[in-house]
């Protein structure tokens, strides 16, 4: 499923560039254009899901690898070891979840505070 104004399909089509960090056949990720913190990561499932909303049980495959890849990518690219460390892992969703981009993403954020938003 692809929607062709969307911003996020369009990255994951290649037609927007991005920091691309991890790619496998049903995921993408790359650093945030405006981090919020030293480390700001988006998982994308190159798959349309507009939101948490309309996930369903046949996308919890998906959505479990993209979990379990969340922190081999935060440590991959400089968030600190657990405990001392760690990342935040934010799932906006719908416009009262503050969420901008209506295609599923996960952002990762980590790195020594302070944070933009705390
Ligand atoms: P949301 O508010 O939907 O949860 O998050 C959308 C995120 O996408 C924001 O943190 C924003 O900075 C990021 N973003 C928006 N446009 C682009 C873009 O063109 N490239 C990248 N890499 N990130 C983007
Ligand atoms: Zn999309």
């Amino acid at each position: 499923m692809h929607d062709p104004d969307c911003l996020f399909c369009k990255i994951v089509a290649g037609d927007i560039p991005c920091s691309k960090v991890y790619e496998d056949d049903e995921m993408i990720a790359f650093k945030d254009i405006r981090p919020a913190a030293p480390v700001h990561l988006l998982v994308v499932p190159k798959r349309h899901i507009p939101s948490m909303a309309q996930v369903t049980a046949d996308d919890a495959p998906l959505l479990g690898r993209m979990m379990v890849k969340a922190p081999e990518l935060a440590m991959a690219n400089g968030c600190n070891p657990y405990p001392e460390g760690g990342f935040r892992i934010v799932v906006n969703t719908g416009a009262e979840g503050g969420q901008e981009v209506h295609h599923l993403h996960l952002h990762i954020l980590g790195g020594p505070r302070p944070w933009r938003n705390g």
